[in-house]
């Protein structure tokens, strides 16, 4: 059966899969919801998007996005609160970057309207996947890939955008140990590390594995010049405090403009936290570890929202961070996570109510 719901054509599915989910035993984006929205890019041109089941894809062996990897993604969280309204955290940024990440990588420019009004759509027909319990959200991956066919080296003429979601428990990994990178980089100037691309990813993998080896979760990403600026945690932008200011480094070619990182400034700034966005050198957090000024790391991110760092490792000794009361990281992820969930004010606007 297919309806049409605002221009947007809805194929649903003939057996819904909600009943063989655990719902208080979810893991992070492993089980899918019924329905995807796919929208074509073909013929010089963006075609309306379709909910259809969720269900495998079919490409050429010759599909651009195998060899040349033009592919960008998003990463986004929807939330149902006790009365059973959903609520999206800032998604016009996700749209906005999204076609950011995608200019980079020599991808149209997907209308935004397709973005917002595909989402909204597909979460109405899901809505009973959003999970409600506490922790929990419904993740969502909206995401573009050369579809096109063709070996010569050159953008692909066709794409797909699809927007897929995972009812997804918390994602809390426990405090983690990294380690501050010397040898390898994740992204350059002039590079791509400020888009979302999935080549950015698969470029972080084995250093990382390198780091696990050694006994570390993760890597934090220092400048490709001199290894000397800190950068990013994993995929997670990253934020020290050195006695009571918070420090992050500026968004750049090679920092990615999370949108975690900036909710988590300005709420910062309103609670009269002192945070200076400047360049943050290895030898400025090595020293403030050894003289006691150090007090917290953690990365920020949608799908952590923060994720605290216990200790670090940097040219072959390991630096543990104290053990403090009322670390910001706690309460800097309660008042996010308050204001996604409508369990406060959000002075900010920046929740978004879906239904
Ligand atoms: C997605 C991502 C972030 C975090 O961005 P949010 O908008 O907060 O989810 C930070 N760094 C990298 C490299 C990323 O890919």
């Amino acid at each position: 059966m297919s309806t049409i719901i605002k221009d947007i054509e809805v194929i649903k599915t003939k057996s819904t899969k909600i009943h063989d989910v655990d719902f208080d035993d979810l893991k992070f984006g492993s089980v899918f919801s019924d329905h995807m929205l796919v929208c074509d890019y073909k013929d010089g041109k963006w075609h309306a998007p379709k909910i259809m089941p969720y269900q495998p894809l079919t490409l050429d062996p010759s599909a651009k996005i195998f060899h040349y990897g033009q592919s960008v993604f998003e990463g986004m969280k929807a939330y149902k609160d006790d009365n059973g309204s959903v609520w999206l955290f800032r998604p016009e940024d996700n749209a906005r970057r999204l076609n950011i990440s995608a200019e980079r990588l020599a991808i149209p420019e997907l209308p935004e309207g397709y973005f917002m009004d595909g989402l909204k759509a597909l979460l109405e027909l899901d809505k009973d996947w959003i999970p409600q319990k506490d922790g929990s959200s419904l993740y969502i991956r909206p995401f573009i890939f050369a579809s096109g066919n063709g070996f010569h080296a050159s953008p692909a003429d066709e794409y797909k955008f699809i927007i897929c979601t995972a009812p997804s428990g918390s994602y809390f990994s426990g405090e983690v140990k990294v380690l501050i990178e010397e040898t390898y980089s994740r992204s350059a100037d002039g590079g791509v590390g400020f888009a979302k691309a999935g080549g950015n990813y698969a470029g972080q993998f084995y250093p990382t594995q390198l780091a696990k080896k050694k006994g570390y979760q993760q890597v934090i990403w220092t400048d490709d010049h001199e290894h000397e600026y800190i950068e990013e945690a994993g995929a997670m932008n990253i934020f020290v405090r050195i006695n009571d200011t918070l420090i992050t480094g500026p968004t750049s070619d090679r920092i990615l403009d999370g949108i975690t990182r900036k909710s988590i400034i300005q709420l910062a700034e309103s609670e009269n936290i002192t945070v200076e966005v400047r360049k943050l050198t290895v030898t400025e957090v090595v020293e403030a570890a050894k003289n006691g000024t150090l007090k917290e790391m953690f990365g920020a991110g949608t799908a952590a929202v923060v994720s605290p760092i216990a200790a670090f490792g940097y040219k072959g000794i390991d630096y543990d961070l104290p053990k403090i009361d009322n670390p910001y990281a706690d309460y800097l992820k309660k008042r996010i996570t308050d204001i996604q969930t409508n369990k406060a004010e959000d002075p900010f606007g920046w929740r978004f109510k879906v239904i």
